[in-house]
């Protein structure tokens, strides 16, 4: 078990006193929940995994806030979780907290199915998945190894009742809901006066992952950029608290700094293509992106650049160059070549 960094708290200049409690997701992969006290009724956004230890994690984090910060809070007084999108690092824990307190469980409406009948979309989201790794050129046996990595720590995951839908520009308790689709399709970012909970739609150090909206509608560069735009254009935030990594101290440069680094992608993908012996696929395309990926990592590259490929492809950038199989077979690899 990794060391977990300490609970911290950050003041909002509306007087939300917001506490970063930090749960380890997976193994080595700390995901942070965010308890909100002041004017509102007591929030907490988002549950942490649900795995191995994340939910002990979760229930001493919310304790610290009692016993070393001296708030009267107990867990009992929660009054609402917020999910702030619908990966698992993010709500799997969310049963067990609602085994230990009363609350009003809220979140985007395109990300609500995932959390009212979880079994229902991963069936469904793997045989996306399945779907996109033929296309993209893997081969049956790969496919198989993968989509047993998808499934990997889900099926702990239980379905819970969703009582509110939180939409774009919504303001509940002085809190202001912003809808950034891309990440996740119902990823909201939530501002906390000048603090922007900005969850896994901006992150410090990593560039929050992006997968091809041909798996999940409202996921994709496209949208993600579309998002990136939102929050630059919203202005006022000085902080950044994000679901891993440290805190965000200059938002509007991090911004630049990941738009920046897809358009750099783009035009990798775009010379990768260019300079193939044959017009590749995205599996070929990826392992010459991402030579040394092993395990869960193989899955997050195939998505990651087949997302800068379908960016590509919907700007009119590439074409598909073996249409006669494309027609003729069911589900064959697409290649692609610069247009
Ligand atoms: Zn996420
Ligand atoms: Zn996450």
């Amino acid at each position: 078990m990794a060391d977990l960094p300490p609970v911290e708290m950050f003041l909002s200049s509306t007087g939300v006193r917001i506490y970063r409690i930090p749960c380890e997701a997976f193994p080595n992969f700390i995901v942070y929940c965010h308890l909100l006290l002041g004017d509102l009724p007591p929030t907490l956004v988002d549950t942490g995994s649900g795995y191995g230890a994340s939910n002990k994690q979760l229930l001493a984090g919310l304790e610290a806030v009692h016993t070393e910060f001296n708030e009267p809070f107990r867990l009992a007084d929660l009054a609402r979780i917020v999910i702030s999108h619908g990966h698992i690092d993010h709500f799997g824990g969310l049963s067990h907290v609602l085994e230990h307190v009363q609350a009003e469980v809220a979140v985007h409406p395109l990300d609500r199915r995932v959390l009212t009948h979880y079994e229902e979309r991963l069936i469904v989201a793997t045989k996306n998945v399945r779907f996109y790794l033929q296309q993209a050129g893997v081969s049956a046996e790969m496919q198989e190894v993968l989509i047993g990595t998808y499934q990997f720590s889900k099926k702990h995951v239980r379905s819970v009742t969703v009582e509110r839908e939180l939409r774009d520009g919504d303001e509940l308790d002085g809190l202001r809901y912003i809808h950034t689709p891309g990440h996740c399709s119902g990823q909201l970012c939530i501002g906390v006066g000048d603090i922007l909970l900005s969850t896994d739609h901006i992150l410090p150090g990593i560039s929050p992952h992006q997968s091809p909206e041909s798996i999940t509608a409202f996921t994709g560069l496209a949208h993600y950029l579309e998002s990136l735009d939102k929050v630059a254009r919203i202005g006022g935030f000085d902080l950044a608290l994000g679901g891993h990594e440290g805190p965000t101290r200059d938002v509007y440069r991090r911004i630049e700094a990941i738009r920046a680094g897809h358009e750099r992608k783009l035009e990798r993908v775009s010379t990768i293509i260019r300079d193939a012996p044959a017009p590749p696929t995205v599996q070929e395309i990826t392992h010459t992106m991402y030579p040394r990926v092993q395990g869960f990592d193989v899955l997050l590259a195939l998505e990651e650049a087949g997302a800068h490929v379908e960016y590509l492809y919907q700007h009119g950038r590439l074409e598909v160059t073996n249409l006669d199989e494309v027609e003729r077979e069911d589900n064959p690899p697409l290649r692609y070549a610069v247009a």
